[in-house]
């Protein structure tokens, strides 16, 4: 069986204590691969050598680092269709969606940092005629990557890129469930030249590898995406040292639709913010606020949707919906669909584990929607991450903006209507890190992302990102 090992260096290494574990493929629920079950030791390995790496790599010029990026970015789309499948075999997902968003996007995470770094200028500021200060962005060493499984080379991607670009070494930390298009970017990542030592990356579980990582003395920051209870506990880890710490985590992000809506992308954009990824996306909408005079026909025209989509295997090209990540999600999700019912809520499609022929043993849920729950329940306030969504009808703002506030999340909202006076007023009284009109999932990848409340500390995209992974400094000159 293929083992998927540690990287550290710029060679494939085994873990120091020679430890796999079972990477399995969710549509067959049949393990295909081993991963490698690293510890504390094999993190001060691949730290030692980011640390050394950092020597030279901190003094390359950003012209040098934009066409690295470049490569990496080049080698991405070379071998789109390899990742795209690997991808799905690993998480499940549908291979359409990996070949048309999962690896474009990686692509295009590096080629925008090639182009943002090149535009990235610092700063001179004059006090008066004889005194100057300038700014100058120095690299902060060697930065710690923890990324979860739902959107796996996507995310990591969207980390590498900025802290390549401002000339960090790294040890990237891919979550355990879905290792493999991360240790084929390894590889890539190598054939474009970048020196050994300044890109490493070590398998394993949280608390083997990613806590040791973030207590690591010589890691100057860590960037996290994943789930608020692990994020709380990075960011206890990562004070008691002052390190650098930018969190992206869960949501329960509302989705709410005025009456005066384009009623047809409503419904349509709706489908897909629900059910896209298996609703294995952070910033799926999770709760649907419907306004009270529609709600009942956008019920309907919603549930019918839903009952159309193909759930199955995931390398057939009709296929809307694949595999659920893992058996601990699928077990999760139907955990809170029965607690959706023991809180009074009303199932009206899906609600169940399917088994498409030629997969039983595969990880299956039909897109599921749920009405008539209360919006303070735990299903309304807990984040459950599938395909499961919650129908509410509301009477005015005032109403649906409490609901949509009413989570511990921030992360991000989608409002429907076609009054953008509403919309702009409305928009701004929402908890959140991003809104959505009339759109979702629209990305311009130049725009600060994350979220409010438990959903996030920091930004990460554009200079955001570039600042994250640097250390500014002011020099103050009188002539
Ligand atoms: P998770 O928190 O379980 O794991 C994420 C990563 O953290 C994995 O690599 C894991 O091994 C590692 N980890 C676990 N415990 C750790 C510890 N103690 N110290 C350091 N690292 C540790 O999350 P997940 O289940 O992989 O991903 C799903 C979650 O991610 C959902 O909550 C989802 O909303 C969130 N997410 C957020 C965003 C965002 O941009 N805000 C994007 C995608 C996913």
């Amino acid at each position: 069986m293929h083992k998927i090992k540690n990287f550290i260096d710029g060679k494939y290494v085994d873990p120091v204590k020679n430890q796999y574990v079972e990477n399995i493929n969710p549509a067959l629920g049949e393990a295909y691969s081993e991963v490698a079950f690293s510890t504390k030791e094999d993190v001060d390995l691949a730290v030692a050598a980011a640390k050394a790496a950092f020597v030279d790599w901190k003094k390359t010029s950003p012209k040098e680092r934009v066409h690295y990026l470049q490569k990496i970015s080049k080698l991405i789309h070379n071998n789109l269709d390899e990742l795209a499948k690997a991808e799905t075999i690993d998480n499940g997902k549908p291979l359409k969606l990996s070949a048309s968003v999962d690896i474009p996007r990686a692509v295009e995470n590096f080629e925008f940092y090639a182009h943002c770094l090149s535009q990235f200028g610092e700063r001179a500021y004059q006090t008066d005629e004889r005194t100057f200060n300038t700014t100058y962005h120095s690299p902060l060493g060697v930065v710690g990557l923890i990324s979860p499984w739902n959107l796996p080379l996507y995310l990591l991607s969207w980390k590498v890129a900025p802290a390549l670009a401002m000339g960090n070494t790294m040890v990237a930390k891919p979550s355990e469930i879905t290792p493999m298009t991360a240790s084929l970017l390894c590889q890539l990542i190598k054939q474009a030249g970048v020196p050994d030592g300044v890109f490493n990356m070590v398998h394993g579980h949280g608390a083997e590898v990613g806590a040791p990582l973030c207590e690591h003395p010589d890691v100057a920051a860590i960037s996290f995406t994943g789930s608020t209870v692990t994020g709380k506990s990075i960011a206890q880890s990562c004070a008691k040292s002052f390190k650098k710490v930018s969190l992206e985590m869960g949501g329960k992000n509302p989705n709410i639709i005025f009456a005066d809506c384009d009623y047809d992308k409503a419904l349509k954009t709706t489908v897909h913010s629900s059910f896209a990824n298996q609703g294995q996306i952070c910033l799926c909408g999770s709760r649907i606020f419907i306004e009270e005079s529609i709600y009942e026909k956008f019920k309907n025209d919603l549930v019918d949707r839903a009952k159309k989509i193909t759930v199955g295997d995931p390398m057939e090209a009709n296929t809307k919906c694949g595999a659920i990540v893992s058996l601990r999600q699928f077990e999760k999700v139907l955990t809170y669909i029965q607690l959706a019912k023991q809180e009074g809520g009303k199932v009206l499609c899906g609600g169940e584990a399917i088994t498409p022929k030629g997969l039983e043993k595969g990880f299956f849920i039909a897109p599921t929607i749920i009405e008539n729950l209360d919006p303070r329940c735990r299903v309304n306030q807990e984040e459950i991450f599938g395909p499961v969504v919650t129908l509410t009808p509301f009477k005015n703002e005032e109403e649906v903006l409490e609901w949509a506030n009413s989570t511990e999340y921030g992360l991000s909202a989608t409002v429907w209507t076609q009054d953008l006076t509403r919309a702009n007023h409305f928009s701004r009284q929402l908890h959140s890190g991003i809104v959505w009109v009339n759109t979702w999932l629209n990305r311009d990848l130049r725009t600060p992302f994350g979220g409010v409340k438990s959903s996030g500390v920091g930004r990460e995209g554009g200079d955001y990102a570039l600042n994250f992974f640097s250390e500014v400094k002011n020099i103050c000159t009188q002539y």
